[in-house]
């Protein structure tokens, strides 16, 4: 499987901070150990031009980040301190999402060992979020004509507010978001389907609810391309997830999307999002189980 890696995915961050942003290259390192990917399956992706960006993005916005004019209240509300590599991050890893999702397109599966921020809205970012990849990435493709409608499959244990507020009002995308109720943000946007989980939710009830809406989310997109936001953050013991699911839940979960999407022939594009582990190791060991479940449905493919 052909999947999207930059070395620009890390940007230095203070040591106390609480973004394990070293879980880029900790997931690649993992995933070319295991022999899941080859090095000749990681290529990279070049950052987003301004134009791009502009089709989700305000002008206003773009250009306060490209002069560093975020305030100080602004940077508070993104979560990360501003620089000049942080700006080349997050269009290389927009950049990311956009071609892991024209592989998908060709191939049928693909993926992004980065992406998935889906709070930053058009015109400011918050939680961790500069630009939001998934929503750039379906602007560009339906502007170019490569589809018309596309999913948004975003499992994070936060709801996508950014992606919904961003989509809210355009049928041809379907947002779908399972999260934690009581969990940031607080005050929720309108996803065409959001799926609120109680703190304390495991696997039963997690995989359960899953069931229940996957296949009607498929059927009702009519997606030519899907994204699917693996946050890893659902699991037990995470620092931010509320929620209690194993690992072999989080796994179940990963195979449950990857086969669902791909038995009605629509295209997928992974994504990482967010994972919040007592360890960045732990982290970057729960992020790789997507790519395990999408290499092995691959290879079970194949006759
Ligand atoms: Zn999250």
């Amino acid at each position: 499987m052909k999947c999207i890696y930059h070395p620009g995915y890390q940007v230095a961050l203070p040591p106390s901070h609480p973004f394990p942003i070293s879980k880029y290259p900790l997931l690649r390192d993992l995933l070319l150990a295991e022999g899941v990917l080859t090095p000749a399956d990681l290529l990279e992706p070049e950052p987003l031009e301004r134009n791009v960006l502009e089709l989700v993005h305000t002008a206003a916005y773009l250009d306060k980040l490209e002069a560093s004019l975020l305030s100080p209240p602004e940077q508070r509300r993104l979560g990360l301190p501003w620089s000049e590599s942080l700006w080349l991050r997050s269009r290389l890893a927009s950049g990311g999402t956009l071609l892991a999702a024209r592989i998908a397109l060709a191939c049928g599966l693909s993926g992004n060992l980065a992406g998935g921020t889906h709070h930053a809205f058009a015109d400011h970012g918050e939680g961790f979020c500069v630009l939001n990849d998934v929503a750039i990435a379906i602007a560009k493709l339906r502007a170019e004509g490569a589809i018309e409608r596309a999913l948004i499959i975003d499992l994070d244990v936060h709801q996508g507010n950014g992606t919904a507020a961003i989509f809210d009002g355009v049928p041809e995308v379907f947002t779908f978001s399972m999260h934690g109720e009581r969990n940031y943000p607080v005050t929720k946007m309108r996803s065409s389907l959001d799926v609120p989980l109680s703190d304390g939710a495991g696997d039963a009830e997690y995989l359960g609810l899953l069931d229940r809406h996957l296949p009607d989310v498929l059927a009702r997109s009519r997606a030519d391309v899907a994204f699917y936001l693996a946050g890893v953050d659902v699991a037990a013991g995470d620092r931010y997830g509320k929620l209690a699911l194993t690992e072999d839940g989080i796994r179940a979960r990963d195979r449950r999307v990857i086969e669902a999407v791909r038995r009605h022939r629509m295209p997928l594009a992974i994504v990482l999002a967010g994972g919040y582990a007592p360890t960045r190791t732990r982290t970057a060991e729960l992020h790789a189980h997507v790519f395990r479940e999408a290499v092995a449905y691959e290879l079970a493919q194949q006759p």
